[in-house]
C-alpha cells in the first residue's frame, strides 16, 4: 500500500472515531508523521498506533493526538505550552493550527532531534526548552492553551493551572494508577477551575525532576 493509500485509512479511521474538526485532519495530513518514527518502524508511520522512541518513551498514537488536539478548541491567533515535547510530532501538528508553540521536554536528547526536525520541516513557529514542564513557562505566561502528553497524578499540576488565562483551556492525562488514565479537560473562568472528564488513555508519566544546583544545567 502506498503511503498516500496509508494516510487515506488513517484520516478515515480518525473520522470514523470522533474527529470532526476539518482543519485538525488538515494539520495530520500535512504532517509528514514518518519524520517523526524512528527507522524501525517506519512500515507503521501512518498506522493508528502509538510507537517506541529513544529513552523508553512513545511518540503517540494519532487519534490521540488529533482528538487532545480537537479537546483544544485551538484558535489561529492563541499561543500553546506543550508539555512533553517527545518526538515533536504533536507539536509539528499543534504548530500548523495556531499562532505559536511553546515545548518543553525533560529528556535532552528528544529535544535535540526534535529541534532537527522542525528546522528540517521550517516549522518556525515552535520555541522549545530543556526542562521540567511542571513548572511551566513562566516568563510566557498566561497562556490561552496548554497541552501536556504526559500522565500526572490526580490533579494537574499547579504551576501549569497557574498559568493558564481566564477563558483558557488545559488537557491534560489525569489518574493514578488504580483507577487509570482519563484525558481531562480543565478551563480557567473568572471564578476558578472548571474540570470535565473525556475518554481514558494510557500516557507514559509526567516525571518532576528533583531540583538540581544552579550552574550544573
Ligand atoms: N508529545 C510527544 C509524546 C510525548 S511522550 C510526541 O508527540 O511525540 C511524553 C514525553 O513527556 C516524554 O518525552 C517525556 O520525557 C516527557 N516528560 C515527562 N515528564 C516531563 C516533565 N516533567 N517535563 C517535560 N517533559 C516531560
Amino acid at each position: 500500500m502506498t503511503v498516500e493509500a496509508r494516510k487515506i485509512r488513517l484520516l478515515m479511521a480518525l473520522r470514523r472515531n470522533g474527529v470532526t474538526d476539518t482543519r485538525v485532519l488538515a494539520a495530520i495530513e500535512r504532517i509528514p508523521r514518518e519524520r517523526f518514527v524512528p527507522d524501525p518502524f517506519q512500515d507503521q508511520a501512518w498506522e493508528d498506533t502509538a510507537l517506541p522512541i529513544d529513552l523508553g518513551q512513545t511518540i503517540s498514537q494519532p487519534l490521540i493526538v488529533a482528538l487532545m488536539t480537537q479537546a483544544l478548541e485551538l484558535g489561529e491567533r492563541q499561543t500553546v505550552l506543550e508539555i512533553g515535547t517527545g518526538s515533536g510530532y504533536q507539536a509539528a501538528v499543534l504548530s500548523r493550527l495556531c499562532r505559536r508553540v511553546y515545548t518543553v521536554e525533560r529528556l535532552r536528547p528528544l529535544l535535540t532531534e526534535a529541534e532537527a526536525r522542525f528546522q528540517a520541516l521550517r516549522l518556525n513557529n515552535i520555541t522549545t526548552r530543556h526542562g521540567d514542564g511542571t513548572k511551566g513557562w513562566p516568563e510566557q505566561a498566561p497562556f490561552e492553551r496548554i497541552l501536556v502528553t504526559a500522565a500526572g497524578g490526580p490533579d494537574a499540576p499547579k504551576d501549569l493551572t497557574d498559568q493558564l488565562a481566564v477563558g483558557g483551556v488545559m488537557v491534560i492525562p489525569l489518574g493514578d494508577d488504580y483507577r487509570g488514565q482519563r484525558v481531562v479537560r480543565i478551563r480557567r473562568t473568572e471564578t476558578g477551575l472548571t474540570r470535565e472528564d473525556l475518554w481514558p488513555v494510557r500516557f507514559v508519566p509526567l516525571l518532576s525532576d528533583p531540583p538540581s544546583p544552579p550552574g550544573t544545567e
